[in-house]
């Protein structure tokens, strides 16, 4: 829901304080991607890394912001990619989609490809209504790159590996093919979950408007004690939103009477210098 290009590469960066709470999941990505990043020698010998993670829960609790946060931690580039904008309907082209989108990682190693909706990619294969086994051909093609990219590729001007690592989202882990979760696939799967406790609704609220400028009055405690369901990171980031416009239209009411103001006195100095949005 966050509308990014098929393969984009330019990353508004996302700080591990922009992501709320999670840290056993934090913790779990960094350890899976950051070591073999940090150590390729361990990986050298015949153990094989993982080619990747995947990220399962409901929507809006943070998998795509975590995966941002991840690639600017580690200062890699990010590609990011919804399952359903590989499919196209012309026989051989999704795959050539896939084979295209793994080439362009590759060419900006060290790199991060973020699956968002891989359910939609890498359905179970041999499934009802998949006419012609166009599905089926799109999950073997994945395969073949999952298990490229997981064998990196060693650069010979550098000899530093290639790293890609692919971090696939998903909300309903028992739809996928479960070959992509065997050993040395997406065999590391890492659930976030719902802020639940009061604690944790505060951590991702916190987060959330870390950069805001908000009212001295503002009392998150309160906030969250006053909620009557739990709220996901994102429908904290739509109150936000909804308390940012109400405090837009608070301003131009008080530039519009200043205005009518001035209007009627003209020789008035008219100051609406510090009228900065207070959330
Ligand atoms: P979907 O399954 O719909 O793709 P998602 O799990 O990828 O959902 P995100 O896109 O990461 O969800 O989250 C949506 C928005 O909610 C984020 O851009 C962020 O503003 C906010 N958000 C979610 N979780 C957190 C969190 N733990 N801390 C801070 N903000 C959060």
């Amino acid at each position: 829901a966050h509308g990014h290009n098929l393969a984009s590469t330019k990353l508004q960066p996302v700080r591990w304080s922009d992501v709320g709470g999670l840290e056993d999941a934090k913790e779990e990505i960094m350890e899976t991607i950051q070591l073999p990043m940090l150590h390729p020698e361990m990986f050298q010998n015949g153990l094989k890394r993982r080619a990747g993670i995947l990220l399962y829960g409901p929507p809006g609790c943070g998998k795509t912001l975590i995966a941002k946060a991840v690639a600017t931690e580690l200062n890699v580039n990010f590609i990011s990619v919804k399952g359903p904008e590989l499919i196209n309907q012309y026989v051989g082209e999704s795959e050539r989609n896939v084979r295209n989108l793994f080439q362009r990682a590759r060419d900006s190693a060290p790199c991060i490809v973020f699956f968002d909706e891989l359910d939609a990619l890498v359905p179970a294969r041999g499934a009802k209504g998949d006419a012609g086994g166009a599905m089926d051909r799109i999950v073997a093609q994945l395969l073949v790159e999952v298990d490229g990219a997981a064998s990196a590729a060693i650069d010979e001007a550098t000899g530093k590996p290639k790293d890609i690592f692919i971090i696939g989202a998903t909300n309903r882990p028992d739809l996928l093919d479960p070959a992509l979760l065997r050993p040395g696939r997406f065999d590391r799967l890492c659930y976030l979950g719902l802020p639940s406790t009061n604690e944790e609704q505060l951590f991702a609220i916190r987060a959330l408007t870390r950069k805001f400028h908000l009212a001295e009055d503002v009392n998150f405690n309160a906030i969250v004690e006053a909620m009557d369901f739990v709220y996901t990171g994102a429908d904290f980031f739509a109150l936000c939103s909804d308390a940012m416009m109400l405090a837009v239209d608070e301003v131009v009411e008080r530039v519009k009477a200043k205005l009518h103001e001035a209007g009627e006195n003209e020789d008035d100095d008219d100051d609406t210098g510090d009228d900065n949005v207070v959330v």
